[in-house]
């Protein structure tokens, strides 16, 4: 059964009192006009295809030519029809039959041509897009929505696909048999073919105000799609919590709404691109009417043959459909062109974080890092840092603790350049985190998150990922000391098991373990560990511990420590709050000195593992 809102203008009607918006922030636009976008089409990636658009143009002239000789031989055909020369209207009939294969041939040669590189082009355009994106400062994509950036790969990239492929090639050929067909009124009468051709400028300025508005509902259809591929990317990403919290149909709701609105703008643009063809049609009628009433009167008073207002008629009714194309694929443009301005600001990404020309690889050493005077705030305003001092000398372990929100996660991030320090210096080894090669100061640290991601590939596959040189027996040997292989040898199909998208078929302690394994067997000098906090039970608790400490083993670590266990075994504590290091030292010396370390430890911050007893732990942390 229809519902009442459907074709009503979609509304924000939220379930909750302060329900969750339908819409994400927009990417930027480029301020871009029709020819913009195709002289940089053009300069940019039509070059490498412009063997193929110059077969595909002389296809189109082909056509133009074989639809202008038309009424030409219709005239001839006519003029000699009251004559008795059999041999003249076979010789016609015959160039009829030429005229039409012709055009039907070179139609085939030009679309083929033309598709050719429309698909070239959005191919080039979408791994330029995707590599944009994948060296992209992290800040810029993670405060991006994904919903944009899929709705930009599938929605968009298309929308300019098929403005190449199917507007361009239309707009032209229908334009050049215009011409062909405008020529060839001339040429039989040049008085009437004024007289048709005088409704061609207002066509002209209709189509125009139709193009706009096509353009502005395509800009907002475009939106809404980006907006749907969020709604339901998110939905499924969290569809636990949508059940657990029972909003099966609160989000159900939500992707309605969004969708009505897509339809919506989409009927808009629709609309708009509608009307051009048949206010077209309409417009041409004048014109036909125009010229039979006096053409005809001209024939009756004998200033114009029966074949000459003949040939005229059909040329002017062979116009009408590439007429109407014209202003229909004028529209068509339109919304390519929207869809280019939201692909280009993609394409022009310039990465902050990156190396100077010059730049060096990174020597490491010792692996021994120091933060100097680090202050930082993230793009939105928002201070993170205030000015950390923190030394982590060669293989010593410093443990970052402190609340929530207190900056640890933001410290660990400067030292792979994930981001630069607003002020003050990331050192590795006495270097400048900023003044080396990115790939290098990649390659000197391994980063094992609090919920590893695994790609959804086998577990042979994500262990070696960023490895992919490591041989079976190495990536064993890392599964091993990773606390892995058991576990893994133990899969019906081991090492060769698809763990499912992000990971999904393993347990949290799992996926934890093959993430360790991954860092191990990286084997960077430095480690960054942002310790998993309680959801593991605790044998894998144990087993990752064990895991961990092998891992850490002779390496310079920076870990953000949430257990006691970890952090009795660093060499150094920092206590972290609002972006400070307020203390330091050891367990103990934190301990007895009473300040926020020690209310910290009282509290949950700090995790006693009384799941495990202490001895328990400690026994697992040292692998006995
Ligand atoms: P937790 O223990 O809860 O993970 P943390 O000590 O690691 O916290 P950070 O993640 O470093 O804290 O965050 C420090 C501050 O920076 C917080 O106020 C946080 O809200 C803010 N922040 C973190 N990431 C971003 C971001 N991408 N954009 C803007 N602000 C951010």
């Amino acid at each position: 059964m229809p519902s009442k809102t459907t074709d009503a203008r979609p509304r924000q009607t939220g379930a909750g009192a302060t329900p969750r918006p339908d819409s994400v922030p927009p990417l930027p636009v480029a301020e871009i006009g029709m020819g913009g976008v195709l002289s940089r089409m053009a300069r940019e990636y039509l070059k490498p295809h412009w063997r193929t658009a110059v077969i595909a143009l002389l296809a189109s002239f082909v056509v133009a030519g074989a639809t202008g000789a038309v009424p030409v031989l219709i005239k001839f055909a006519l003029d000699n029809i009251v004559g008795t020369d059999a041999w003249m209207l076979l010789l016609v009939s015959a160039g009829a039959i030429a005229a039409t294969s012709v055009q039907a041939i070179a139609t085939y040669i030009s679309r083929i041509n033309m598709a050719k590189i429309g698909q070239h082009i959005v191919a080039a355009v979408q791994k330029r897009m995707f590599t944009q994106i994948m060296h992209a400062d992290l800040a810029w994509v993670s405060n991006t929505h994904s919903g944009r950036f899929i709705s930009g790969f599938l929605y968009d990239a298309n929308r300019v696909r098929d403005t190449i492929t199917t507007s361009v090639i239309d707009f032209g050929q229908n334009l050049l048999t215009v011409f062909a067909l405008v020529g060839a009124m001339f040429w039989l009468n040049w008085k009437l073919a004024l007289m048709g051709a005088a409704v061609i400028p207002v066509v002209g300025l209709v189509v125009r105000q139709l193009g706009r508005r096509t353009r502005k509902a395509a800009k907002l259809n475009m939106e809404g799609s980006g907006d749907l591929t969020a709604v339901i990317s998110e939905a499924l990403k969290g569809i636990r919590v949508v059940k657990a919290y029972d909003q099966e149909t609160t989000e159900s709701a939500r992707a309605s709404r969004t969708i009505d609105r897509v339809r919506y703008n989409a009927m808009k643009a629709i609309k708009a691109r509608s009307m051009a063809s048949p206010i077209t049609g309409m417009l041409s009628g004048f014109g036909v009417a125009a010229v039979i009433y006096f053409g005809g009167r001209s024939v009756q008073t004998g200033f114009l043959s029966i074949g000459d207002l003949g040939g005229f008629l059909s040329a002017m009714l062979l116009a009408y459909e590439p007429l109407k194309k014209l202003a229909n694929t004028q529209t068509l443009m339109h919304e390519g062109v929207a869809a280019a301005a939201r692909i280009f600001p993609i394409l022009d990404i310039e990465p902050s974080i990156k190396a100077p020309e010059d730049a060096k690889p990174l020597h490491v050493k010792d692996g021994a890092i120091r933060f100097e005077n680090v202050h930082f705030h993230y793009g939105d305003g928002t201070p993170a840092l205030n000015g950390v001092d923190i030394e982590v000398p060669k293989g010593h372990t410093v443990a970052l603790v402190g609340p929530s929100g207190a900056g640890k996660s933001t410290i660990l991030n400067l030292v792979p350049r994930f981001y630069d320090p607003t002020s003050g210096r990331v050192l590795i080894d006495g270097q400048d985190v900023r003044d080396v090669t990115l790939s290098s100061l990649r390659a000197a640290s391994s980063l094992v998150t609090q919920d590893p991601f695994l790609f959804d590939d086998t577990i042979r596959a994500n262990i070696a990922y960023g490895s992919p040189g490591a041989t079976d027996a190495e990536i064993e040997e890392a599964a091993r000391n990773a606390a892995a292989h058991e576990f893994i040898a133990a899969l019906p199909k081991g090492y060769d098991t698809l763990v499912g998208e992000a990971g999904f078929k393993l347990s949290g302690g799992q996926r934890q373990r093959i993430a360790i394994a991954r860092a191990m067997l990286k084997n960077a000098a430095i480690l960054l560990l942002d310790e998993a906090t309680s959801s593991l039970d605790t044998a894998s608790e144990i087993q990752v511990q064990n895991a961990l400490s092998r891992l850490m083993e002779g390496r310079t670590t920076l870990v953000i420590a949430h257990r006691l266990s970890t952090i009795k075994h660093a060499n150094t504590i920092c206590v972290i709050d609002e972006g400070r290091v307020v203390e330091r030292g050891s367990h103990a010396e934190l301990v007895a000195h009473g300040g926020l370390y020690a209310e910290l430890s009282r509290s949950q911050f700090i995790e006693e593992p009384d799941a495990a007893p202490e001895g328990a732990s400690q026994a697992a942390v040292a692998g006995e």
